[in-house]
């Protein structure tokens, strides 16, 4: 094992605020901080394969503009001594954007994406592009064109997916939060099968400019990050409102989650009250009846207990349409994807064959060098499904159409509900690879919220020594802020080392 060269600061499980602390204190310099984060990652990254691209050029530099700031003793922005990674689907100008796909490995993303232009705006500083399944079909980050993300709790398991490169980079110290995108669970998946937490916002609050759609309807850029305070943090500089790039986004004012987040805490200890008193907490029975790991059991109940002892009160209520909702969600996706995917020809983008006779030829050889299986299998059943089923595209509407109903009927009786993310810990490389209904039904807890598009966040539940659990807290729409309160309840009691610093 390679030995660490700089010092360890000492700073795990501190949120960025803490860190902020430390810098404007002088416990350590910003160039100190970042360079022990390159530390961390020549260390550990040929283990794990977080990143399809990592830009250290500028970190150095940036720290020590950072350092004269701090020298000036000018007040931070928001987002400064904080280091991200973002998942190779979203574009960063002149950098690379390959999605994990032969398709896309050369092209030079030509503009910024619109999220990216909020957190360096705040000051985040970008470590480089993250690894994910190709054009983030899958759900182990082993369906990448380039490499396989390995799980950092366990070097011998999938980091899941398929935002599987920003989730393991979170959790083995690469940076303090990373960006990803959900369309059916892939923020929220990789989070619980790596130990972080991940939050899918409302569709519609986060622009997807600069993204590259899978699934337009339903994809949404989401947040990885160790602590609930950061996410709340993160989630501020990347909400709207740039309305006129993305007219799927919601106008609605910008909202302080992190100082909300802040307000109900403060409160709740001055009135000597438990965090999640008067806050009623939703079970769907559905959720629970699917066969489940033992290990996920175990730990989901020490989270409902852990809520009951914040305060919170829990009642049953049912999803009734729940068990359709798998199937919605791959007709709907694949039958998307195919339209979406259809610019990538050789012609307009991607990947051009050589040797080529006509232009059939060109799309037809560029396709099929450039696509890896996974893209081709749901390319070809879209098709079918458009071609042969479109009674199976009206049926996921209707699906669609009564999962919301039964959300909204939920969120009469509750706050928020709560559910496992995923019915499995993260599973042995290659163990579920051969078997694309396997991978289907690690999305069954997830793909509910996806297809309704409200927000949902996974926090990790596991029980100390044992594989990461995540717990699913869903929320109605545009109340983030709810979920944001859940999870630092949950952390609270169930990482109190997490918590530790911000007393
Ligand atoms: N695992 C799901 C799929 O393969 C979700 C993907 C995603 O959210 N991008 O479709």
């Amino acid at each position: 094992m390679q030995k660490r060269v700089s010092k360890t600061l000492d700073n795990q499980g501190l949120t960025i605020e803490q860190i902020q602390n430390q810098l404007v204190s002088k416990k350590y310099s910003a160039e100190e901080l970042f360079k022990d984060t390159l530390d961390t990652i020549k260390e550990k990254e040929h283990k794990i394969g977080a990143f399809i691209t990592l830009s250290e050029e500028e970190i150095v530099k940036k720290a020590q503009g950072l350092d004269r700031k701090l020298q000036k003793g000018t007040s931070l922005g928001n987002l400064e001594g904080a280091l991200y990674s973002i998942k190779d689907n979203i574009m960063m100008k002149n950098q690379r954007c390959t999605c994990a796909s032969n398709m896309l490995k050369n092209f030079i993303a030509p503009y910024d994406g619109e999220c990216t232009l909020g957190l360096n705006e705040a000051g985040a500083v970008s470590l480089g592009k993250t690894n994910m399944d190709e054009f983030a079909m899958g759900s182990s980050t082993e369906h990448s064109a380039f490499k396989v993300t390995r799980n950092p709790r366990d070097y011998k398991r999938v980091a899941g997916g398929s935002s599987g490169g920003s989730a393991a980079a979170v959790a083995a110290g690469f940076g303090h939060f990373s960006l990803g995108s959900d369309t059916g669970g892939s923020v929220r998946q990789p989070a619980a099968f790596c130990g972080v937490l991940g939050m899918k916002p409302t569709y519609g609050l986060v622009s997807r400019l600069g993204l590259v759609s899978f699934a337009p309807s339903m994809d949404q850029i989401g947040i990885l990050a160790n602590n609930s305070r950061d996410i709340a943090r993160v989630l501020e500089e990347i909400q709207g409102p740039d309305f006129s790039k993305d007219y799927t986004l919601v106008r609605k004012k910008p909202v302080s989650y992190d100082q909300e987040l802040q307000a109900f805490t403060k409160d709740r200890e001055s009135r000597k009250e438990k965090p999640l008193k008067g806050i009623t907490i939703g079970i769907p029975k559905e959720f629970f009846e699917i066969s489940m790991e033992k290990e996920v059991e175990k730990a989901l109940d020490s989270a409902m207990e852990a809520f009951k002892s914040q305060g919170a009160k829990l009642i049953s209520l049912s999803i009734p349409h729940f068990g359709y909702g798998l199937s919605a969600y791959h007709v709907l996706s694949m039958v998307e994807a195919v339209s979406n995917l259809a610019r990538f020809d050789g012609v307009g983008y991607g990947n051009r064959a050589s040797n080529c006779e006509n232009i059939e030829d060109v799309i037809e050889k560029s396709r099929g060098q450039g696509f890896g299986e996974e893209v081709k299998r749901r390319l070809i059943l879209g098709n079918y499904i458009l071609s042969k089923e479109k009674q199976s595209l009206v049926r996921a509407k209707k699906v669609q159409k009564l999962l919301q109903e039964d959300f909204q009927q939920g969120f009469q009786q509750a706050d928020f509900l709560f559910t496992p993310t995923t019915h499995t810990t993260a599973f042995k490389l290659g163990k579920k690879s051969k078997s694309p209904l396997d991978m289907q039904r690690l999305d069954e807890l997830t793909v509910p919220v996806s297809l309704t598009g409200l927000p949902a966040i996974s926090v990790p539940c596991q029980e100390p020594g044992n594989l990461p659990v995540g717990g699913q807290l869903i929320g109605n729409y545009f109340d983030e802020t709810v979920l944001l309160k859940g999870a630092l309840g949950l952390e609270q009691v169930l990482s109190p080392n997490q918590q530790k610093g911000n007393r």
